[in-house]
């Protein structure tokens, strides 16, 4: 083994079992710990950072990087890759300096506190001037992390979604914006008619939960290195490859819990795919937010919202839940799961309309960060926004601009993935359907064949292949987000019977 990493490693392994640790107390906050718990977990929490923080950016540390990208020889390619990472890593952090970086964990975390009142409160002015002083901050550490020439907003988005920039993304939110907005109107306008009010109902969360375990299993989540539990907003998270655990929430629309087990499987089925040899480096993980929410929106979406694939399975619906479900047809079954409903939410949004929630944003955070806008005025062109887009106008910001967490934390940059990972998804689906019978796979109930396919191209490589790359190397291709547009459009012309 090379020398400078034999010295490293101790560090590196610390870092990880620090991680693995703040894991377990993030997992164990939003399931079973006790409410009083928050105060005093959260000083374990803060001296837990700070000692990842001095593993990841101490001087030692840094000095055992250069050492080890001076004097190179014999270092394999998966330990090249995470010196670079690590170099990545302690770029992005020691820009800083530490009293701000500190300053920012403490507003942080009083912000999310306060966005979690304000939003109960329906009261965006109580929380106006904190949001203020987070945009601020990131402004302030985007120019720090910015390299030469490099704007603002590009930087923070180098933080989730390496390798796209604005000048991309403007062009990607832009196709959304032109073919989008059009083909909904011309969903909303069309004669077909939809039914899905018997997805409503007293569902018993047994019962949900059964259904979900079995869906989850379906699809390859595998309960020997997995978990399952309940939380108030479904998550995916992971010690490592052999510990990977998701949640889910259960309320009176059936298709919420369900479609929410199977997005997160997606997510955890990316994480115990991946090797051995990465899992517990700093290579362990997706390669990107984008590429992450590509697979858990593909299981959810593309395999889990397709007829072929509840033609083997609905018969355990009905067995199951046999009020209603014995007396609604497959068709009419799969016609109600992907029923377009402009909604205000964007986690409950459907197919067709979840990128506009995200276009929606995406215009917003970069006004934010690269024009000055103040956030007082983000209530209104928020609505301005929805009605022009989406053609709902909310009356509040608990269903307006207070609906999501990201910005209190002071997640700028981190929206674009959501909607980029549904364009890789469709991507790769036309890919697929050129080397597989896709449909045929999933009529036959084979769903591991394409979870194998999806597991060797892209799962397995953790953080050594970038989005690009992996994109490149499986479909031969850039980046396209035609294949996206495409997609929605074949489904909902199809769906809603409107001419093209
Ligand atoms: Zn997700």
């Amino acid at each position: 083994m090379n020398d400078g990493f034999k010295q490293l490693k101790p560090y590196l392994d610390k870092a990880m079992a620090v991680q693995a640790a703040l894991v377990l107390f993030e997992w164990d906050d939003a399931t079973l710990a006790p409410k009083a718990a928050g105060a005093n977990t959260s000083r374990v929490i803060e001296i837990l950072s700070g000692e990842y923080f001095q593993a990841v950016t101490g001087e030692e540390t840094k000095a055992l990087v250069k050492e080890c990208l001076e004097n190179p020889e014999g270092l394999k390619e998966t330990e090249m890759a995470q010196v670079k990472e690590l170099e990545d890593q302690i770029e992005q952090l020691d820009c800083i300096p530490r009293e701000e970086y500190q300053a920012f964990a403490r507003l942080s975390s009083e912000s999310v506190r306060l966005w979690e009142k304000a939003k109960e409160e329906d009261d965006f002015g109580g929380f106006a001037q904190t949001l203020q002083k987070v945009v601020d901050y990131q402004k302030k550490f985007a120019g720090y992390r910015a390299k030469e020439g490099q704007k603002k907003y590009d930087a923070l988005l180098e933080g989730y979604e390496k390798g796209f920039s604005m000048k991309e993304l403007d062009q990607f939110f832009g196709m959304l914006r032109e073919e989008l907005v059009p083909l909904l109107k011309k969903v909303m306008e069309s004669k077909a008619s939809i039914q899905d009010d018997f997805l409503t109902g007293d569902f018993p969360e047994e019962k949900q939960e059964e259904l979900g375990r079995f869906l989850a299993e379906y699809v390859g989540f595998d309960f020997e290195k997995g978990v399952f539990s309940v939380s108030a907003h479904p998550f995916t998270t992971n010690l490592h490859n052999k510990d990977v655990r998701i949640t889910t929430h259960y309320s009176r629309r059936v298709d919420s819990s369900l479609f929410s087990v199977i997005h997160e499987a997606g997510h955890g089925i990316y994480e115990m795919g991946i090797r051995d040899d990465l899992t517990q480096t700093l290579l362990g993980q997706g390669t990107s937010m984008g590429m992450h929410e590509s697979q858990s929106r593909f299981f959810e979406n593309i395999i889990g919202r397709s007829k072929d694939f509840w033609i083997p399975i609905y018969g355990k619906v009905q067995e199951i839940f046999p009020d209603p479900f014995e007396k609604i047809s497959l068709d009419t079954f799969v016609r109600a799961i992907n029923k377009v409903h402009p909604d205000l939410i964007r986690t409950e949004a459907d197919e067709l309309t979840y990128s506009l929630h995200v276009l929606i944003r995406y215009e917003i955070e970069k006004a934010l960060i690269e024009e000055d806008l103040d956030v007082e005025e983000l209530p209104r062109i928020w609505a301005d926004k929805y009605e022009e887009y989406l053609g709902i106008r909310p009356k509040t910001d608990k269903e307006g601009v207070l609906q999501d967490i990201h910005w209190s934390q002071g997640s700028f940059g981190y929206f674009p993935s959501y909607a980029l990972g549904s364009a890789f998804g469709a991507q790769i689906y036309y890919h697929m359907k050129k080397i597989l019978d896709f449909e045929g796979l999933l009529r036959q109930g084979k769903v591991e064949v394409i979870r194998e396919y999806l597991r060797e191209n892209i799962h397995q490589h953790g953080k050594m292949k970038t989005t690009r790359q992996i994109l490149k190397d499986m479909t031969g291709e850039d980046f396209d987000p035609r294949y996206y547009i495409r997609y929605l459009k074949e489904k909902y012309t199809a769906l809603y019977q409107i001419a093209d």
